[in-house]
């Protein structure tokens, strides 16, 4: 797998009782975690600002809402 100078991100917005999405620009990256079920990133574990962090994306099978 390359590894993605961006990632689209989704997270829970509790106003807007929504998933929204948001671009992080990746610094360092340091691997991810497979969905169970589709095999397909579901968490990269990446730098940004200078910091260490989980993004959740959504993978193939949107078994996130479930995992959330
Ligand atoms: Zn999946």
């Amino acid at each position: 797998m390359d590894i993605p100078t961006e990632i689209n991100s989704v997270y829970w917005d509790e106003e807007k009782k929504s998933w929204q999405y948001k671009m992080i620009n990746v610094e360092e990256y340091h691997g991810f975690v497979e969905c169970q079920y589709c095999h397909k990133p579901i968490s990269h574990n990446i730098k940004t600002d200078g910091e260490f962090k989980v993004v959740y994306v959504k993978c193939g099978c949107s078994r996130l809402r479930g995992f959330l």
